[in-house]
């Protein structure tokens, strides 16, 4: 998303300069015509019925932004929910799922009127059964499936294997159906599965649309009224040149050699790293350069406090420079300024001679990367910058470490 004018760096219209001159390393840059254009991509490819996973990223710009896009919103907790609603986004467009939902979080779902809670296994039914009939409610409910498809992702964020702890058996389909026959509050109504990120191989999304199209069957034979199938998210980003290659074309051609257009029902995805994840940047900058062990290290004010990814899931992060021209190519490790080993964005990559503070950009991180974020280390948290075209504004201003300190609490007795 970065582009050089006559070797200046922009984002949209914005000269990253300028935004330097205002904020302070690390931060976060997002270009609010790529997530639209994006969005506006995927609606045209799949549909209208798009809800946006609000845990890639759950800034109030992004979401008033989303919202303005005219999409829903997939939450899983209750502060993703007020974020929501926070933002303005209807409470008939968002839809509440998540495999661990207190009695307070569902009361309060359930007070907002919001589309759906997705409820993920037998005794949730129960309990919101038993809450919403406290409250005199009728309430729509899904139930999240778990289709038991491996999507050929790394196993920290797979979801839709039945040893994953998401989602409720298929097996489970004709005692879910006879127990919300006998309830008299709750409404089933749709039916969701969602099998892990970063999935790029389409028979991992053909088998799920079998294995949906088979439980809505089920749940249809046996009396159950299923008005919606809510498809997941999970669409592959291509962080590095040598990832697969992934279509969303392709899912819908699988979409619609499953289900039939005539269907009495609508199909939903809740994407999130998909429609955010290349419209963003962190920008940071170098404190030192050392070696060690003949490594040449680049240590920048980004740590794996700031993003996560790397340290967590050994995810890949294209790393570039904003200096003008290649002179000499020098192989780096960028790493971070945490007290932990793990604490590296990236390993031998070639990057023209840098010195201390040198700017560097760490690619498509408008997903999962700020909302990770910690002050782990007692560092604050990273500044979030919106562009559009020539303007440009910024989205999050971290607190000042101190407020942080000062909300510790020291007993009397200290
Ligand atoms: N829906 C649910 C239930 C999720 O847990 C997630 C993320 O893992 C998503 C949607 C969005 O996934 P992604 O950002 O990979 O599209």
């Amino acid at each position: 998303m970065l582009k050089f004018k006559n070797e200046i760096p922009f984002v949209e219209d914005t000269s990253l300069h300028d935004i330097i001159r205002v904020c302070e390393t690390p931060f976060y840059i997002y270009s609010q015509n790529m997530i639209k254009q994006k969005v506006e991509m995927t609606k045209k490819v799949l549909g209208e019925n798009i809800f946006f996973s609000v845990k890639s990223n759950s800034n109030q710009a992004i979401l008033k932004l989303m919202n303005s896009l005219n999409i829903g919103a997939d939450v899983v907790s209750i502060g993703e929910l007020k974020r929501c609603l926070h933002a303005g986004f209807p409470s008939n467009k968002i839809i509440f799922e998540g495999v661990g939902k207190s009695k307070d979080d569902l009361i309060y779902a359930m007070q907002q009127n919001i589309r759906l809670i997705n409820t993920e296994s037998i005794e949730e039914i129960k309990l919101l059964q038993k809450l919403a009939s406290e409250k005199n409610k009728m309430i729509d409910i899904g139930v999240r499936l778990n289709p038991n498809i491996d999507g050929g992702t790394i196993s920290k964020i797979s979801t839709g294997k039945k040893t994953d702890k998401f989602g409720i058996e298929m097996n489970e389909i004709e005692n879910i159906a006879n127990l919300v026959s006998d309830f008299s509050n709750l409404n089933l109504i749709s039916i969701s599965c969602h099998i892990g990120s970063q999935i790029s191989n389409i028979d991992a999304y053909k088998n799920t649309f079998k294995e949906m199209k088979k439980a809505t069957d089920i749940f249809l034979s046996l009396g159950i009224n299923i008005k919606h199938i809510d498809l997941g998210g999970g669409f592959h980003v291509q962080y590095k040149d040598n990832d697969p290659k992934f279509k969303i074309e392709d899912v819908k051609k699988e979409l619609d050699a499953c289900f039939n257009s005539s269907s009495p029902y609508e199909i939903s995805f809740e994407p999130g790293r998909y429609l955010i994840a290349e419209a963003g940047i962190l920008v940071t900058s170098i404190i030192t350069t050392k070696q060690n062990g003949g490594i040449n290290y680049l240590i920048v004010d980004a740590g794996m406090n700031t993003l996560i990814r790397p340290a967590m899931y050994n995810a890949h992060h294209d790393i570039i420079t904003t200096k003008k021209k290649i002179d000499s190519s020098v192989t780096y490790t960028v790493a971070g300024p945490i007290c932990e080993s793990s604490d590296i964005f990236a390993k031998n990559i070639l990057l023209s001679k840098q010195t201390i503070g040198d700017i560097l950009i760490i690619k498509n991180t408008g997903a999962y990367g700020k909302v990770m974020s910690s002050t782990y280390n007692t560092r604050a948290l990273p500044t979030e910058v919106l562009v559009n075209k020539e303007n440009f504004a910024i989205i999050y201003a971290p607190d000042e470490i101190e407020k942080n300190i000062e909300k510790d609490i020291v007993p009397s007795w200290l």
